[in-house]
C-alpha cells in the first residue's frame, strides 16, 4: 500500500530577508504602523505602495485580514443596513461574514459546472433583487467570465467588489484579477498567495473609497502618514462620520511580506508546475473529472479542485476515509456537516434565509479539493495520484 508521508499544511518558510527585517522591526519595537521614525516610511507603508504598484492601482490599505478588507469595502464603498449584496454561493464562510458584519443581506447566486459564478442566474438575481452590490469570490482561484460579469453589473448598475484571497498573481485575459471592481481584497493568511499568518490587502482607484477604508481601518487622526493615500481634502470631507474599526496591519506582518510580493509571480509560477503534474495525474484516473478552465484566465494553481460524478455521498465517504489513511488530505465540499476550514452556504444560518439553489448543490455534491503547498514537488504529486488510483480501485462497487 502507497502511502504519503507529506504535511498538505506545510507551507515553505518566511524567506530569509523577511526574517532579517521582521527581526529589525522587533529589535526596534516599532510594531504598530504608526510608530514611525520621522518620515521614513514603515514597512507598512513600503507593502502598501509596492502592492499598488503591482496591481497598477493608485493605492492600497494593509489590514487585520482579507475578511476585515471585505468588510471594510463593503462599507467604503456605500453598503449600508439591510443592503442586498450580490455574492456567488460557492465561497468560504469569510466572505458572507464581511456582508454580515457590514449589516446587509447576502443575495447567493448559483454557480456553473466549473464552480465560476452563473451569470444568468446573476442577471436574474440583480433584475429580481435590486441590490446595487456585488461581491464576487474567485474561490479556489476560478475567474468567472468577467466580460459577462461586467456586462451585468453596467446593465444592473452593480458595485462590483472583488475577492481575490485565491487569485492574487491571477489574470482574465491578461489584465490582473482584482483590476475589474471598484475594490479588491487579497488575504495573505498562511494558505494563500503570501504568508504573514493573518493579513489582508485592500486596492482601490476611487479616492472616496480609498479615504474611508483607510479611516475605518483605524487610522485615528493618522491618515495623513500614509503615503498610499487619496489627498488630504477626500479625507477632510468624510473623516468625521467614519467610525473606527480597527483592523490595522503592523509592520511585523509586512516585513514578511515584502520580500515575498518581490517573488510573487515566480512562485506563482511554481504552483502553476505542480498544478500541472497534479492534473495530469488526475487526468489519468477513471471517474475523476477536472473542471474546465476557461482558456482566458491565467490562474494560480494553488490548490486543485476535481469531480468524482459517479459517486453517491457514501462512496465520496468512502474514498476521503480511505484516502486520508494513506496519508492523502482531501476536502470535500459536498459535506453536509461543517468540517474545518470548509463551509456549504446552507449551514450559515445567521442568513435571513438559506436559499435553495439545486445547481450550486449538486455541483458541491461530488467537488473535492487538495491543497498544493509549494512544498511538494512534481514527483509528490505523481505519488499522490497513485495513491488515489488505488483507492478508486478499492471502493466498493454499488
Ligand atoms: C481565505 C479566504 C478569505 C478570507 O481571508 P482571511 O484573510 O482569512 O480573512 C476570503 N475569501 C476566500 C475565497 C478565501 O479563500
Amino acid at each position: 500500500m502507497l502511502r504519503f508521508t507529506k504535511e498538505f499544511t506545510l507551507q515553505e518558510p518566511i524567506p530569509e530577508e523577511g526574517i532579517a527585517k521582521a527581526l529589525e522591526v522587533l529589535q526596534s519595537g516599532r510594531l504598530h504602523r504608526y510608530n514611525a521614525h520621522g518620515t521614513e516610511p514603515t514597512f507598512t507603508d513600503q507593502l502598501e505602495e509596492r502592492f499598488a504598484a503591482y496591481m497598477g492601482k493608485p493605492w492600497c490599505l494593509a489590514c487585520a485580514s482579507c475578511g476585515s478588507a471585505l468588510h471594510l469595502a463593503l462599507r467604503s464603498a456605500g453598503v449600508r443596513r439591510g443592503d442586498k449584496v450580490l455574492c456567488n454561493a460557492y465561497t468560504l464562510a469569510p466572505v458572507p461574514g464581511a456582508i454580515h458584519h457590514a449589516e446587509a443581506e447576502p443575495v447567493l447566486v448559483e454557480i456553473n459546472e466549473d464552480t465560476t459564478m452563473d451569470c444568468a442566474d446573476l442577471e436574474r438575481k440583480a433584475q429580481a433583487s435590486g441590490a446595487r452590490f456585488l461581491l464576487l469570490s474567485h474561490m479556489r482561484g476560478h475567474i468567472s467570465d468577467m466580460d459577462k460579469v461586467l456586462e451585468i453589473c453596467a446593465k444592473y448598475h452593480l458595485t462590483l467588489i472583488e475577492d481575490c484571497a485565491h487569485t492574487m498573481g491571477a489574470r482574465w485575459k491578461g489584465v490582473l484579477s482584482g483590476s475589474f471592481g471598484k475594490a479588491a481584497c487579497f488575504s495573505t493568511q498562511t494558505y494563500k498567495h503570501m504568508n504573514s499568518g493573518e493579513g489582508g490587502l485592500l486596492v482601490s482607484d476611487d479616492p472616496e473609497l480609498m479615504a474611508r477604508a483607510i479611516i475605518y481601518s483605524g487610522s485615528y487622526m493618522l491618515y495623513g502618514m500614509h503615503r498610499s493615500r487619496p489627498p488630504q481634502e477626500v479625507f477632510d470631507q468624510i473623516r468625521l462620520e467614519t467610525p473606527n474599526y480597527s483592523c490595522r496591519m503592523d509592520n511585523l506582518r509586512a516585513a514578511l511580506l515584502l520580500p515575498q510580493l518581490a517573488d510573487l509571480d515566480r512562485q506563482c509560477a511554481r504552483w502553476n508546475t505542480l498544478y500541472a503534474a497534479m492534473e495530469n495525474g488526475l487526468r489519468a484516473l477513471p471517474g475523476v473529472r477536472l473542471l474546465h478552465r476557461d482558456p482566458h484566465e491565467t490562474f494560480v494553481g494553488s490548490s486543485i479542485q476535481f469531480s468524482l460524478p459517479d459517486l453517491d455521498s457514501q462512496a465520496i465517504q468512502t474514498f476521503l476515509k480511505l484516502a486520508a489513511e494513506r496519508g492523502v488530505d482531501i476536502k470535500w465540499f459536498g459535506n453536509q456537516k461543517p468540517v474545518g476550514f470548509t463551509s456549504d452556504y446552507t449551514t450559515w444560518h445567521y442568513m435571513p434565509s438559506i436559499p435553495d439553489l439545486p445547481q450550486t448543490r449538486r455541483v458541491l455534491a461530488t467537488l473535492c479539493d487538495m491543497r498544493l503547498p509549494l512544498t511538494f514537488t512534481a514527483d509528490d504529486c505523481t505519488l499522490i495520484c497513485a495513491i488515489l488510483g488505488e483507492v478508486l480501485a478499492e471502493l466498493p462497487r454499488s
